[in-house]
């Protein structure tokens, strides 16, 4: 299967309008669309309160389910969704995942299927990928936990075809599919459909993307005629449209406006990194966080060897590729959710709707496609209202890319520098403060322990005349290993790309001001704060002496970082090791004479 993506695409005026131009479908019922602000998703804590959900009408086993789980209350889609779904009309939703939109339909099916008793499957549900086929079969299964006899079954590719057969042959409610897979067992005979009354189409621009078009258009065809139809997706592209003009009928249509509200939870970031410096840059970004984070690269072969560096650099790492066998692939996910692995390397394809939700960094090691791309991989930190973190890597060529990736997203991706030694070195100690402490004797509640390590302490001073401050030393060596603790490397190139290639990107001015706000991250040590006698009774502003410096010095405008006017001063930030004669010139500066 190939993608069907153009990686021009960021420009794309087409593109554009077909995504964002949110002009109404010519269906009959316009004037009920509903247009909603998500907001983050409640995570519960302590006491549940399931009245949020009370007022679908739902049965007992299901709001249970909803307490083992502990949603207290509907999102925003849910709220929407339910009430029309429980009427048995369709519904063209337009929803990112992340907002809660599987248990917007899984719910009110599973509802209406309270007291199936037949044989075959009632519900289809397609989905672009095995992974979210995975993932939606394992939220029916959760949402109808406390439902006796209720049976989900997910048929996709890349599995034995028997166990799928033998699950379809017993008792089945709803069937979760990729649609080959799906297409095979209705071909065969061994998916018998004819009681199909509600399909569902979820992450529709996705299977479009993916070529599945005709695929979809066929079960469809297949498919009894009079059934419920449920089309969700998280752009709204003609062809989309299409499809909801051609197969749903009188659709109650719920767009919610979620792409910057659940982006907003995700600090999105770039740095500048030259292709022979990225896996350096790569180890670097994972010195300040190594847990729960995923890669992003493009081709499977650079996952296994990204994988392999980063094994051997000491982290727990996994692949998810094409070519990974479904069931491993299951293994890495649920190993990731555990907390067994730290770090995923990926190819878009397969890690797509993954749904853990200990993702705290995402890294765009290479560039994404489109955007639609871009969005879904930063999707998969961000999860269930937390925040998370992307990181964009980014070359002199792909520089257009990013700013058209920044019009079409209309987010703003703040720059960041690859951490340098400084910043590295001041990490490893924090992180040594917090295990040593975490680690100390006085936390250890077992008393029998305790004496045996003082035991162990007293013979350490009186056989061997050690004080304190050397056990001390012995000890955190001992933890650290017989590696050098402090990262010593040449990070010159760090610095240089941070003076130099940084103002090639040759960004506005707007994103230059932007950029020099958030240097304190990973910026400190590439600049020096110097304080000017001039402040705001003076009647200094930024521009002015952004001016004065650029004027009287060969400091170029793009290389000052934050500057701060207070009332009688301003500090500014400047790069380090100016040469003697530009200080001696910044003594001399005057602002507005
Ligand atoms: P989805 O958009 O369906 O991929 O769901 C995103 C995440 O939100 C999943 O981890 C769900 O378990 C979680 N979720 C869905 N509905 C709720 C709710 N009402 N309250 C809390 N979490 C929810």
């Amino acid at each position: 299967m190939v993608l069907k993506k153009d990686s021009n695409s960021f420009n794309s005026e087409q593109e554009k309008s077909q995504n964002e131009d949110p002009s109404p479908l010519e269906l009959k019922n316009l004037e009920n669309k509903k247009e909603i602000e998500s907001q983050p998703l409640e995570v519960s804590e302590g006491n549940y309160n399931e009245n949020g959900f009370i007022d679908f009408g739902f049965n007992q086993s299901i709001l249970s389910s909803l307490r083992n789980k502990g949603y207290k209350n509907p999102t925003p889609i849910q709220k929407a969704a339910i009430p029309e779904l429980m009427l048995g009309r369709d519904l063209l939703g337009q929803a990112q995942t992340g907002t809660g939109k599987t248990a917007a339909f899984a719910l009110p099916l599973i509802e209406k299927l309270a007291d199936n008793k037949e044989l075959n499957a009632k519900v289809l549900v397609m989905t672009p990928t095995r992974e979210l086929a995975t993932q939606v079969a394992e939220s029916f299964k959760s949402y109808s936990s406390e439902s006796s006899n209720f049976k989900t079954v997910a048929i996709y590719g890349g599995t034995d075809y028997r166990n799928q057969i033998s699950a379809l042959k017993r008792k089945v409610d709803v069937v979760v599919g990729t649609p080959g897979r799906i297409m095979d067992h209705i071909r065969q005979g061994t998916f018998k459909i004819k009681d199909i009354n509600c399909l569902v189409l979820d992450e529709a621009d996705e299977m479009l993307n993916m070529g599945f078009l005709e695929d979809i258009e066929w079960i469809i065809d297949q498919l009894p005629e009079n059934k419920q139809m449920v089309l969700f997706s998280a752009t709204m592209p003609t062809e989309i449209r299409n499809i909801a003009k051609k197969y749903l009928n009188d659709p109650a249509e719920i767009l919610i406006k979620s792409v910057k509200k659940e982006t907003q939870l995700i600090s999105q970031k770039f740095l500048y990194v030259q292709r022979h410096h990225k896996l350096d840059a790569l180890k670097r970004i994972l010195e300040l966080n190594n847990e729960g984070v995923i890669i992003f690269v493009r081709t499977k072969l650079l996952t296994t060897s990204i994988a392999e560096a980063l094994e051997n650099s000491g982290h727990t790492v996994a692949v998810l590729n094409g070519d990974i066998p479904q069931n491993q692939r299951e293994n890495t996910v649920d190993r990731l959710k555990k907390g067994f692995i730290d770090i995923l390397v990926a190819t878009d394809v397969a890690a797509r709707g993954l749904d853990v939700e200990r993702i705290k960094l995402v890294v765009n090691y290479d560039f994404p496609f489109d955007k639609e791309t871009y969005t879904h991989r930063i999707g998969r930190t961000g999860r269930a209202g937390r925040s998370g973190e992307a990181i964009l890597f980014v070359n002199q060529r792909e520089k257009h890319f990013l700013r058209n990736l920044e019009n079409s997203t209309r987010t703003t991706i703040e720059e960041i520098n690859i951490p340098s030694n400084k910043i590295i070195n001041e990490k490893r100690m924090e992180k040594l403060l917090e295990n040593v402490n975490d680690s100390s004797l006085a936390k250890d509640e077992n008393e029998e322990n305790k004496a045996l390590i003082i035991d162990v302490l007293d013979n350490l001073k009186e056989k061997y005349s050690m004080d304190d401050t050397n056990i001390a030393m012995a000890a955190i060596n001992l933890v650290i290993g017989n590696k050098s603790f402090f990262v010593n490397e040449d990070d010159s190139w760090i610095h240089k790309q941070n003076n130099t290639d940084r103002n090639r990107l040759n960004r506005n001015s707007n994103n230059r001001m932007r950029n020099s706000n958030r240097r304190n991250n990973y910026q400190n040590d590439s600049f020096e704060t110097y304080k000017f006698n001039f402040g705001k009774y003076d009647g200094v502003r930024v521009a002015n002496i952004i001016s004065s410096i650029c004027n009287s010095t060969n400091i170029n405008g793009r290389s000052i970082g934050k500057i701060q006017i207070f009332n009688d001063y301003s500090l500014v930030d400047l790069p380090r090791d100016l040469h003697r004669e530009t200080k001696n010139k910044l003594k001399k500066i005057k602002v507005r004479n």
